[in-house]
């Protein structure tokens, strides 16, 4: 079943220099308890993606049009005090840097905590703390730690605590906006795992990451964003198996390979600036197969295979 709905939605940052089209016309549905991850280099529009969700485009972006429809209200539409209360109940939101989210002058138990109270949970702060100790068992931190303050915790540490708040109302979502990169690999492994068993309860995961061999790792399907556009969506299996977006081939050849044998191709170029978006394709400038239609004519979205889309030219003489 379809948890949440976006249609066509476009997202731009009003700044001095000009309009940045961060987002556009932007489709797709995230369905109850999958793993979708979002893909595509920095700057392409991703985070701000999953910031529009729960109403955290930081200013001066906007949501300019579109819908996103969630429990059938369109969460566009929603005053700032519905939008609270979704927030944290029905969608948890991880963020990179867990110190952005986590208060340092309070202990981290009491922040869990106050999830429960906020929320009209609990009402006792007795109740709450203690559930904000099971809490931190379940994210597989000691109950002490609940005593501690942030930056007497590790990375990891504070990252499960983040997420402890996060899932603390059992959300029907939790938006993860790379929320391992700062982590070391061991424990960015354990992070992941600690992300699979909520999506085993039933909480549909939106990943956001730079890092294609992560999202492939653990996703059950993968949208590719380049330059504000989606471009490429489809199984794991239908994305990284048989391509069919050149951004998207371009992507898995920058993949470094564990064993060494695959030679590691960058992405000529660089992405472009989204105050002024090239005409027709977005990716032309970098793409080995652009033709004149590319430079002229945006492609339309095509159903390469049931639930495989790609926006190319290219695809439309399959
Ligand atoms: Fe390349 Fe053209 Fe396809 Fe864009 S539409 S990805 S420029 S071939």
């Amino acid at each position: 079943m379809v948890l949440i709905k976006i249609k066509g939605l476009s997202i731009h940052y009003y700044t001095l220099s000009g309009i940045v089209h961060a987002v556009d016309n932007v489709s797709f549905d995230i369905v109850e308890g999958e793993w979708i991850s979002v893909v595509g280099e920095s700057g392409c529009g991703k985070s701000t993606l999953a910031y529009s969700i729960i109403d955290l485009v930081p200013p001066p972006g906007r949501i300019v049009s579109g819908e996103i429809l969630f429990n059938g209200k369109n969460l566009v539409k929603l005053s700032r005090e519905e939008m609270r209360m979704i927030r944290g109940k029905d969608i948890g939101m991880v963020f990179q840097d867990p110190m952005t989210s986590l208060d340092p002058l309070r202990r981290v138990g009491d922040q869990v905590a106050e999830v429960f109270i906020e929320h009209r949970v609990l009402s006792s702060w007795r109740d709450a703390r203690e559930k904000a100790r099971e809490l931190l068992r379940k994210v597989g931190l000691p109950e002490d730690r609940a005593s501690y303050y942030p930056h007497q915790l590790s990375g990891g540490q504070r990252q499960r605590i983040a997420i402890a708040i996060a899932m603390a109302l059992q959300p029907k979502l939790l938006i993860a906006d790379e929320p391992t990169t700062a982590l070391d690999v061991i424990v960015q492994d354990t992070i992941m795992d600690l992300m699979e068993g909520f999506k085993k309860q039933g909480t549909s995961i939106l990943f956001i990451t730079h890092d294609l061999a992560l999202a492939a790792e653990r996703s059950d399907r993968i949208a590719v964003m380049y330059a504000g556009k989606l471009v490429e969506l489809g199984s794991v299996d239908q994305v990284i198996d048989n391509p069919a977006h050149p951004y998207t081939v371009a992507l898995l050849k920058s993949v470094p390979d564990l064993w060494g044998g695959k030679k590691i191709e960058s992405i000529p170029g660089y992405p472009p600036d989204l105050r002024d978006p090239p005409r027709g394709c977005r990716f032309h400038p970098r793409c080995p197969f652009a033709r004149d239609i590319c430079r002229k004519e945006g492609p339309e979205t095509i159903e390469v295979e049931q639930g495989h889309i790609a926006s190319c030219h290219l695809l439309r003489r399959r």
